[in-house]
């Protein structure tokens, strides 16, 4: 398989082109083709496997159709078809760590290099002030990338709205979770709407993944190599 038998927007694959990848990784190859079907993602997958571009890619190309197209990405049966503006948060990212939070932005700038601004991406989980990172959430962008606990401190103060949002990625949910990160989790799952594609990516799936798994995934399409 290439990247270019996926159906994949062209200004994504022109970006896969820049970065020099040839082939898609195992669990690119087999994540990306449900996941561009709006199904659930459950992916057992480490560092180094490729797991970012996995749930990323899918992401950037539906945000990319349901914008050029009159909202005609389908798939996910969430859509009840009512006529909503497209200005909040659409997709959230959620990450254990500062560092992982710094990697994630910067894969996003290199993917959605040939997109001009119709993809605007923000980390709040970056060493910057709590006025800054108001700052960057009202300035309305399409990607959130955060840690749990910061992303449930916005939703509480109202600065974060998930009210638009369609894909939820839960990044290294183990370390998240041996973080200490429950409760907010908890937070956040009460306050999806509903229908929204999950991708959960865990190195291990523990019983606490799969309780994660209960709270955030139906039916996931589920990658264990
Ligand atoms: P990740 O597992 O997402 O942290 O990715 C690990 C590394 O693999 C990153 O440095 C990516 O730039 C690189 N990478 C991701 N996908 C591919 C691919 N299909 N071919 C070659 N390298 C890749």
């Amino acid at each position: 398989t290439t990247f270019t038998s996926l159906p994949l927007d062209p200004r994504i694959l022109q970006a896969i082109a820049t970065l020099n990848y040839s082939t898609p990784t195992p669990v690119q190859q087999s994540v990306i083709p449900p996941a561009l079907e709006g199904k659930d993602i459950l992916a057992r997958a480490k560092t180094g496997s490729g797991k970012t571009a996995a749930y990323l890619l899918p992401i950037l190309h539906r945000l990319l159709t349901s914008q050029d197209g009159n909202g005609s990405s389908s798939g996910n049966d969430g859509d009840n078809g009512a006529a909503t503006a497209t200005t909040g948060t659409e997709a959230l990212i959620l990450v254990p760590t500062r560092e992982l939070a710094d990697q994630v932005y910067k894969v996003i700038e290199q993917y959605t290099a040939f997109c001009g601004k119709l993809i605007t991406a923000v980390n709040i989980a970056r060493n910057i002030s709590d006025s800054i990172q108001q700052s960057l959430l009202l300035s309305h962008p399409k990607i959130v990338i955060s840690t749990p606990s910061r992303a449930a401190i916005h939703f509480n103060t109202e600065t974060l709205s998930l009210a638009s949002l369609k894909y939820l990625v839960i990044d290294e949910a183990d370390l998240i979770l041996s973080y200490g990160h429950e409760n907010d989790m908890q937070v956040l799952s009460g306050a999806l709407p509903k229908g929204i594609q999950t991708f959960l990516m865990s190195a291990t799936l523990t019983d606490d993944v799969e309780g994660l798994q209960k709270l955030f995934c139906r039916h996931p399409f589920v990658y264990k190599p």
